[in-house]
């Protein structure tokens, strides 16, 4: 450290919902900590998200009379993943992610709460918990809120470009370059990476998920994937980089994100030929390509008033009926009319959804419809694309959130956490569990900071 002008105990890359829970954990094993981000105010895809970080056995869910626990939550991943994340970061970090929303409401004020009305799909149980208006935006600002209480610097406008390490692979600091272009140096005791992935590089995304190379990013242009070229550049090992989120419910154009509780509660997506085309029910993430191999690349997503008023409790949908994305009809015909979609297929579509509803049974695609309620009048539709909204692929990390190599041995003092981190979803899009994003960020971002403050405070003692 001594080559530089200024050393700081931890330095955290990125300010996302993985960085900040770095920073706060850092801090709270008693090292100085300095949080850089190259936006001018922290948001990251963070703010862009549902703000909806799973978790099992919460006290939350306690209340709420839920019966749920991290075994049952990591065998869902791992269904949903189909046997391919890692079992022992799966185990770590549904164990940790409870216990640290706890954490983020007791020590640092979250009021996080837990929805009881709807599930996603894959979830054996309510478990999705956020704070009062379900939107990242608010997640990223009550964690900067508490970062800055707690005496944490995060100094923004602050782009890391280059990492230095030593012949060990110990990481001795840093280059950050300034929007004027103007670069400094850092030194560090233990750095955290929390810059998430690779969703904004058209190239790297090319490269690893060509089917969504075309399609609109959802995510925060800042992830240009740096974590994974310093990691491996420095001999890190990377695994299942195709995996990723994608959205096949994006208002189009306006671009907003529409629940997916608008499928689960019982609508369906029919293509421009007013017919539908897969099993929604599987997930949303799957569901991005589906809907980009439709003609125009465009889906309706068809429901009524009762989904729409649970999807309300989301502001995001509020921002899109506000828009006027969401469309009401009386019948079927003026549904038809409104959305220009052939009214002989829609009616014949929407016949054979009721028929399947009302015998419980399994349609051609395999989604079952038993106990899944009857569409009534008045109906919503709104008109969507799929979308790319984040990458889940990333650098190899031990169960204490420490970069490692390919044979297992981790780097002495560099973490990841977050998007930047491979997570448990697997190299394909369908693995993606709902929350899977914010669970390795809030959970693998308490982990990191923990262990870069311990040993930043072990290096300085
Ligand atoms: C529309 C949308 C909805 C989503 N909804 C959900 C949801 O409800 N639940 C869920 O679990 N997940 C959801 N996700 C995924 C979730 O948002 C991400 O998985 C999660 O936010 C990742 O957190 P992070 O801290 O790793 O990254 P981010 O929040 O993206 O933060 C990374 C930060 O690093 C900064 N940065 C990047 N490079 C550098 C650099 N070189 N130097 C300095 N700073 C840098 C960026 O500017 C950014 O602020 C959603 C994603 C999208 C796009």
């Amino acid at each position: 450290m001594e080559a530089y002008d200024v050393s700081v105990p931890v330095v955290i890359v990125g300010a996302g919902a993985a960085g900040l829970c770095a920073a706060l954990a850092a801090k709270e094993a008693g090292a100085e900590v300095l949080v850089l981000e190259r936006d001018p105010v922290p948001r990251g895809s963070t703010a862009l998200s549902a703000g909806l970080v799973p978790a099992a056995g919460t006290r939350w869910q306690r209340e709420a009379e839920i019966k749920d626990s991290p075994d049952l939550f990591a065998a869902d991943i791992m269904a949903k993943a189909v046997g391919e994340p890692d079992a022992e970061e799966v185990g770590t970090v549904t164990r940790a992610v409870g216990p640290a929303l706890e954490w983020l409401a007791d020590a640092h004020g979250l009021a996080f709460s837990v929805i009881t009305d709807f599930r996603y799909p894959g979830h054996s149980a309510n478990r999705m918990h956020g704070l009062p208006s379900r939107s990242g935006e608010e997640l990223v600002d009550r964690l900067r809120d508490a970062a800055e209480r707690a005496g944490i610097d995060i100094l923004c406008d602050a782009r890391a470009i280059a990492l230095h390490a030593a012949g060990d692979g110990r990481i001795a600091g840093l280059t950050l370059r300034r929007p004027d272009g103007a670069e400094d140096t850092l030194g560090c005791g233990a750095l955290v990476l929390a810059c998430n992935g690779y969703g904004g590089n058209k190239g790297l995304v090319r490269q690893h998920v060509p089917a969504l190379s075309d399609a609109l990013y959802f995510g925060h242009p800042g992830n240009q994937g740096e974590a994974i070229l310093w990691g491996e550049a420095l001999g890190a090992a990377t695994r299942h980089l195709p995996g990723h989120q994608g959205h096949g419910s994006v208002a189009h154009p306006v671009g907003i994100l529409i629940t997916w509780a608008t499928i689960t509660e019982g609508g369906v997506q029919v293509n421009l030929q007013g017919r539908r085309f897969s099993d929604e029910s599987h997930g949303y993430s799957e569901q991005a390509a589906k809907v980009l191999q439709q003609p125009e690349g465009i889906a309706w997503t068809v429901f009524d008033a009762r989904i729409a008023g649970i999807a309300g409790q989301f502001e995001d949908f509020r921002r899109a009926e506000s828009a006027g994305a969401i469309l009401e009809a009386e019948s079927v015909s003026a549904l038809a009319a409104a959305t220009r979609l052939p009214e002989a297929a829609l009616t014949e579509t929407l016949a054979e959804l009721q028929r399947l509803k009302s015998a419980g049974s399994t349609d051609a695609f395999g989604r079952s419809f038993a106990g899944i309620p009857q569409l009534s009048p008045p109906y919503r539709a709104v008109r969507v694309t799929g979308a790319l909204f984040h990458t889940q692929g990333g650098l190899v990390v031990d169960s204490s959130a420490r970069v490692t190599r390919p044979d297992g041995s981790a780097f002495p003092n560099l973490f990841a956490a977050g998007g930047a981190a491979c997570g448990v979803s697997g190299p394909q899009a369908s693995g993606y569990l709902s929350g899977n994003g914010l669970l390795t960020a809030v959970a693998l971002g308490r982990i990191a900071g923990r262990g870069a403050g311990a040993l930043a405070q072990g290096a300085c003692a």
